[in-house]
């Protein structure tokens, strides 16, 4: 094995969170004024300053400071740009101040099972106990984690889902709620660049851009790559546009139920306003016109397994939520997150039962009554939250008998995200560009094409001979993942869901080896001599370990019309006191999308628990009809 070569050692001790803990109670009722950074030497932003500049519901997340940001040590890549402060006016760090701090407890405790420890069960579970509920939280596979299982092999840590952290205050609320300091559980880590993108695969040309959430890099690098200097100010207009979605889309409607039509069309003026009828990439082209540009502007519904050219332009608010509040990883890698909050669970008297499939939701009427194991054993709840795939749990856990909406038929009809194949692999060498290009932390790979591509993967669902991918290298900012001198990867490919015909017995090898050849060839000299150990999941992993249907990465796909009030609801639209939270329900995939839902949900049983109304059946019929004629009218 290879020896180690001076890596540069992250300060961690002077980069773990800071303390926000005193805004935690009153932010989430008092408006926090928005802070702007002055960029020196960047093009003035188009008025940003007079959008919106209070955001209702942003919580209790710290506010960047530039002042504040002198200690950052250089050599980490950290910048003032991109890391948390605790706003001037708190005081003492970590000082917890008093329970009104907490969530209330609930007048009414219930017994509550959670189907599933993916990171919206667990976010729930935690709330809920938080409340002083009964809860116990049952997942089929031997580890928490859903979709973010850790595998762990020949001394590699491999987070085996998501490590893109965003909106960072979502997580580390759920520590604060409940009376106790994130910092004492997780540790996050700012990342920079966010992404490094390399363009036309194959070709590989060393070309890459670098994307931050700095105007001034972002300028710096739009000029480099695109000959249109109309692009430089269709970016800033693009910024500024996405403030307004953001504003919409996330502060006002991410963590909120949806459960009437009267919500919706509450909404509705201002989603029109903001043309959410457009996809991602028809917003984007109408503000800039290289294609690679477009390119860089238009992946990241693929973070939440939309095609940006299907996918509502409400999913550019995801440019704005990284620009503004940076992206992240935790230190130890996501599991690291999943550990603490295990750990939180367990402390708030939370019980987790794995390798418990649940077989069945039992019912009473319209009521659930608890859940029957396939072992057969029996746990009776008061209120069931479902946390697993909300297709597979109407068609696999509810009988037909009480589906009066989610019949086998309509779930059959929905659109599904695409599936995906990942590569972990371990290398006894560390590659630092010193024979191939310098890579980053999230590296993106674009193929040779990108909208045929896309077209293969969600409409014609074949496999294609290219690709693009996600490369991620987690020991440039964790070295403790991976033994020394070595490095850790995962290669990402999104690829058809289960609905088409790929055999997936026969090419996943095949397309592993291609995966792999490319990656050698072009990016990782040698791979194959230096390849230490290997895991590799592809749909039938999501199919089967997982349970979601047609083997789905993201559950249902985040189109216009199967979004907010036309997505499957937190609050079950059979059983009243059925509840999910996940991928599947709203607002939708994605790390910040499963914990707000897991918010809503805890916000819905404590409604129960005051006693207030439920939606009413004749608004659900009525927005029913609404949503079909969309469908029609829209064609998606
Ligand atoms: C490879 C990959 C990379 C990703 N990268 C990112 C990223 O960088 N950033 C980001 O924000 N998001 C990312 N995502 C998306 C994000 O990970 C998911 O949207 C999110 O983690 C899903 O969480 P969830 O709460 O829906 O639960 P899931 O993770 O889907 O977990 C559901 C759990 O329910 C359990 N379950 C299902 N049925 C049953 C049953 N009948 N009985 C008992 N248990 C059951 C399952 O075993 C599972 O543990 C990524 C996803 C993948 C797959």
């Amino acid at each position: 094995m290879a020896a180690c070569v001076d890596l540069p050692v992250l300060p961690v001790t002077r980069i773990s969170l800071l303390h926000w803990n005193d805004l935690a109670a009153y932010a989430t009722v008092m408006p926090v004024q928005m802070r702007r950074r002055v960029e020196p030497g960047a093009p003035a932003e188009p008025t940003i300053e007079s959008m919106s500049p209070v955001c209702p519901r942003t919580p209790n997340f710290a506010m960047r400071d530039d002042s504040q940001m002198d200690n950052l040590h250089p050599a980490s890549g950290i910048t003032a740009d991109s890391a948390i402060v605790r706003p001037a006016a708190v005081d003492g760090p970590g000082v917890w101040p008093g329970s009104e701090r907490r969530l209330p407890e609930a007048e009414r405790p219930q017994r509550i099972v959670v189907i599933g420890a993916g990171l919206g069960g667990l976010a729930a579970a935690v709330r809920l106990a938080a409340r002083g509920h009964d809860v116990t939280l049952v997942d089929k596979r031997d580890q928490p984690g859903g979709r973010a299982y850790v595998y762990r092999q020949d001394g590699f840590t491999f987070d085996g889902g998501p490590t893109v952290i965003t909106a960072p205050w979502m997580l580390t609320d759920l520590f604060e709620l409940a009376g106790r300091k994130a910092e004492d559980y997780i540790s996050l880590v700012p990342v920079n660049p966010f992404y490094r993108i390399f363009f036309n695969g194959g070709d590989h040309d060393g070309e890459h851009f670098d994307y931050t959430g700095r105007s001034a890099e972002m300028v710096r690098e739009i000029r480099r790559i695109s000959p249109h200097e109309s692009d430089v100010t269709g970016y800033l207009d693009f910024v500024r546009l996405t403030e307004r979605i953001f504003a919409k889309g996330f502060t006002e409607l991410a963590d909120q139920p949806f459960d009437s039509p009267l919500d919706m069309a509450r909404v509705a003026p201002d989603l029109i306003r903001l043309e959410s009828y457009r996809t991602v990439h028809n917003l984007v082209s109408r503000f800039v016109k290289d294609d690679r540009l477009r390119q860089v502007m238009t992946f990241h519904p693929l973070l939440v397994g939309g095609n940006p050219f299907q996918t509502t332009s409400i999913y550019t608010l995801i440019h704005y939520l990284e620009r503004e509040w940076g992206v992240w990883f935790a230190m130890g890698g996501t599991g690291a997150i999943v550990d603490g909050l295990v750990r939180l669970f367990g402390e708030l008297g939370g019980r987790i039962r794995l390798d418990a499939e649940v077989g069945e939701i039992m019912t009473s009427g319209r009521q659930a009554t608890g859940v029957r194991l396939a072992s057969g054993e029996e746990i009776r709840a008061d209120s069931v939250v479902c946390n697993g795939d909300v297709a597979r749990a109407y068609q696999q856990l509810l009988p037909a008998s009480v589906r009066r909406k989610y019949t086998d038929r309509r779930l059959a009809r929905m659109r599904y995200s695409m599936s995906l194949v990942v590569i972990y692999f371990g290398t006894d060498r560390q590659y630092r560009g010193t024979d191939g290009p310098e890579l980053a932390h999230h590296d993106i790979i674009l193929g040779p094409r990108y909208g045929a591509l896309l077209k293969d993967i969600f409409t014609n669902k074949t496999l294609s001979d290219d690709f693009s991918l996600y490369l991620h290298m987690p020991t440039l900012t964790d070295p403790s993942l991976a033994p020394e001198g070595c490095d850790a990867f995962y290669v990402l490919s999104p690829v058809p869901h289960l609905g088409g015909k790929i055999d997936w017995a026969t090419q996943a090898k095949p397309y592993r080896d291609r995966i792999m050849g490319f990656l050698e060839e072009n990016y990782l000299p040698n791979l194959s001599r230096h390849l230490v150990t290997e895991h590799m999941i592809d749909p039938r992993h999501f199919d089967t370990d997982l349970n979601s249907y047609l083997g789905s990465a993201f559950s249902v796909e985040p189109v216009l019309t199967q979004s907010a009030w036309f997505r499957p609801h937190n609050r079950s639209e059979e059983l009243s006191n059925l509840f999910f939270a996940g991928a599947g329900t709203h607002p939708g995939a994605g790390m910040p999308g499963v914990l707000s839902s897991a918010k809503i949900v805890d916000d819905l049983i404590a409604a129960d628990d005051r006693g207030e109304p439920m939606s009413v059946s004749l608004q659900e019929m009525a927005a029913d009809r609404l949503g079909r004629l969309m469908t029609r009218t829209l064609g998606r």
